[in-house]
């Protein structure tokens, strides 16, 4: 029978990972937003001499992007959280829907380096590219 959960010690270890991923991220937001409010108030007073008006918005909208993709990730983050205390992270999510479904290699549990690097992943490597092309 194949492994279908990670044991305690494994998941304290995704656990301290993706705190300190989440950690890096509300760093990198802090950093966006305090370059941010200041970018706009310079654009403000270059505003009414009609001055580099538009590459400072530019940069703004720049960094909202970046702030909304990075908390999107959080958030994602979070949800991971959840599924280590509920039990099921590391579950290829195709294997949950429909268990004769997932062949990931090590299903149907997701490969553990993968999590360690994209610890907001649901699904293994092999299940994903599979429903890219609409196979699952
Ligand atoms: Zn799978």
């Amino acid at each position: 029978m194949a492994k279908t959960k990670y044991s305690k010690s494994e998941l304290k270890k995704f656990e301290k990972n993706i705190y300190s991923k989440m950690n890096d991220i509300s760093n990198n937001i802090e950093a966006v937003r305090s370059t941010t409010s200041s970018n706009s108030s310079v654009f403000l007073e270059n505003n009414t001499e009609d001055h580099n008006e538009g590459t400072e918005a530019h940069e703004v909208e720049k960094s909202f992007l970046l702030m909304s993709r990075e908390s999107d990730y959080l958030m994602n983050l979070k949800k991971a959280l959840q599924r280590i205390e509920d039990g099921t992270y590391g579950l290829c999510e195709v294997y949950q829907n429909d268990s004769t479904k997932c062949e990931c290699p090590d299903s149907p549990l997701i490969d553990k380096e993968r999590l360690l690097e994209v610890p907001n992943a649901t699904k293994g490597v092999f299940c994903k590219q599979k429903k890219k092309l609409n196979l699952v």
